[in-house]
């Protein structure tokens, strides 16, 4: 398309890196990055960036990637549960102080001959500009004011971003029990001298802890320093004597955006601003700088604006409608951490890798052997060596007997016919388990279980996301209503169906048809 001119509405990830690749693609067109901070500060500590992020910036843009990784500091990866800790290695994540990558990508972008102004807030209307890419931010004003079909919504737990002044030798997620409730950090090392802390919570524990009256008062641009000094002492154990440190660190419900169109007349959105995607899959700057090479190439490719929007949705919608439901399901489980607290840690670990659907045990053992031996020795009441390990996890899984009441079945699949416990159906199609239609079905199952019901048998449709969703549903009923639990589903989900057993979502599964 014909470019003469293009303002970039927001200095973050997606909006430099998309100004930087525009310059390169377009020496000719005038390209103008409108910031409203100042250079050097933003809000937040660090974030990471896993493998395959790394390898799509090498692809887009080697030298940026280059000095990314110089600045950035890799780390593995640890799970605490009571006194237990399990680590896993990831030795391709990096973590990276948000304000050095955003001094990167600055770098880069004046290089490539990008021009930035910092220090105004700006209007998508106020841009002398033929195209406006508008990266500002989760709160983007563009949208709001736009028309883009744009919905937000709040999730239940609550967080906050804070830092300390130390690297951690891992990345940690630990819980913190106090007499208010469960505390759960989520912390890795982004520099030789400092960690993200990010600490999550649920609502009724954030209110018994008094941070809701905390919260109103903290003025906008300062920190909630009586959370910070509680937060300190729960997890002084992780923390080893240093501060956390806030930045503008206050309680906050994650916000997930979702937009039914990205681009409106001559301005088109980008990362944030179009959608978002829970912490806890650590994707938000992935997915915003991922945008920005998907825009460049389709603005490139195309004649006109509407023809390069449209590419440019086309192409990244999938991605992006993935990794959101994956961060979605993500966000539930890290809301309902604290009920799995009682697991193994071994087992708790392989529940985390498996909590989404996108780490079969089979990838997960290729990885961290030493993990899911002990895990899957838990789970079979065995002790299993790592040269022990199966060729084939699913089968093992899936062949292991089950005691239960005395009696000893052959193997986790059920046969047809071949039950003789008493199991309340139930075929429940619920979004989201810890919902409203979740704490009805945890009802129901406990007056089962009070009138003599052993277990529950979990049925309903035979696609991916119905069977994932229904093991959620089985994993809570599990917890709140005790009981075993069958869970119905076709042989073509049996990586999943065996994960779901080693994380005890489930205790035995019965084949149905496949899905059509
Ligand atoms: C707690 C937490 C942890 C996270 N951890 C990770 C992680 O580990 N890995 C990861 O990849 N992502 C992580 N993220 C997500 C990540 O921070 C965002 O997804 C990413 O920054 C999005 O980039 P962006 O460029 O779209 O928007 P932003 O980074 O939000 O940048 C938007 C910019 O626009 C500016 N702006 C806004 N309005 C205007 C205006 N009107 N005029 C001028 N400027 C304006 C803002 O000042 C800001 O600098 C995390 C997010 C949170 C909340």
């Amino acid at each position: 398309m014909q470019l003469r001119r293009v303002g970039v509405l927001g200095g973050g990830p997606g909006g430099l890196y998309a100004a930087r690749l525009l310059k390169l693609a377009r020496p000719s067109c005038d390209v103008i990055v409108y910031e409203q901070g100042e250079p050097g500060t933003t809000f937040g500590f660090g974030v990471g960036l896993a493998a395959g992020t790394q390898r799509n910036l090498a692809a887009a843009d080697p030298d940026t990637l280059r000095d990314i990784v110089a600045a950035g500091c890799r780390h593995d990866m640890t799970m605490q549960a009571g006194d237990r800790v399990v680590r896993v290695h990831n030795d391709r994540l990096i973590g990276i102080a948000r304000t050095e990558l955003l001094a990167v990508l600055q770098r880069h972008a004046e290089k490539a001959g990008v021009r930035l102004e910092f220090g105004a807030r700006r209007g998508a209307g106020d841009v002398d500009a033929d195209t406006v890419i508008a990266a500002d931010g989760i709160s983007s004003a563009t949208r709001e004011d736009g028309d883009f079909g744009g919905t937000v919504e709040a999730g239940r737990g609550l967080y906050l971003w804070c830092g300390t002044d130390f690297a951690l030798a891992d990345a940690v997620f630990a819980p913190a029990e106090t007499e208010y409730g469960t505390f759960v950090t989520h912390a890795y090392p982004y520099s030789g001298g400092q960690s993200t802390f990010l600490i999550e919570t649920d609502e009724q524990t954030w209110r018994r802890a008094g941070f809701e009256a905390t919260t109103e008062q903290t003025p906008s641009d300062a920190s909630d320093l009586s959370s910070l000094r509680y937060l300190q002492q729960a997890f002084a154990g992780q923390l080893g004597g240093h501060a956390l440190i806030g930045n503008r660190t206050r309680w906050t419900r994650f916000r997930t955006v979702r937009c039914q169109r990205w681009s409106s007349g001559r301005t088109v959105l980008l990362g944030d601003a179009a959608h978002t995607a829970h912490y806890s899959i650590g994707s938000g700057t992935k997915l915003a700088m991922e945008d920005a090479m998907a825009l460049v190439e389709a603005m490139d490719a195309e004649p006109d604006a509407a023809g390069a929007f449209a590419r440019y949705e086309a192409v990244r919608r999938p991605p992006v409608g993935r990794l959101q439901e994956l961060a979605r399901r993500s966000q539930l489980w890290w809301e309902s951490f604290p009920s799995r607290l009682h697991l193994p840690v071994e087992q708790l670990m392989v529940a985390y890798m498996t909590r989404a659907g996108n780490v079969p045990l089979g990838r997960f053992a290729a990885t961290n052997p030493e993990v899911l031996a002990t895990a899957l020795g838990r789970y079979a009441g065995l002790d299993l060596e790592t040269s022990q390990l199966p060729a084939d996890i699913t089968s093992w899984v899936l062949d292991r007997p089950l005691r239960h009441q005395g009696r000893q079945l052959p193997c986790r699949v059920l046969a047809p016919g071949s039950f003789g416990i008493k199991v309340l159906v139930v075929a429940d199609v619920v979004g989201d388990p810890w919902g409203p239609a979740g704490d009805a079905v945890v009802t129901r199952a406990r007056r089962a279980r009070e009138a003599g019901a052993d277990g529950f048998r979990f049925t309903g449709p035979a696609d991916r996301l119905s069977v994932l969703t229904r093991m959620d549903l089985a994993e809570r009923v599990r917890a709140e209503a005790g009981g075993l639990i069958v869970m119905d589903g076709p042989a073509g989900l049996r990586d999943d169906l065996a994960a779901g057993l080693v994380s005890r979502r489930a205790d035995l599964v019965s084949f149905t048809e496949e899905a059509a």
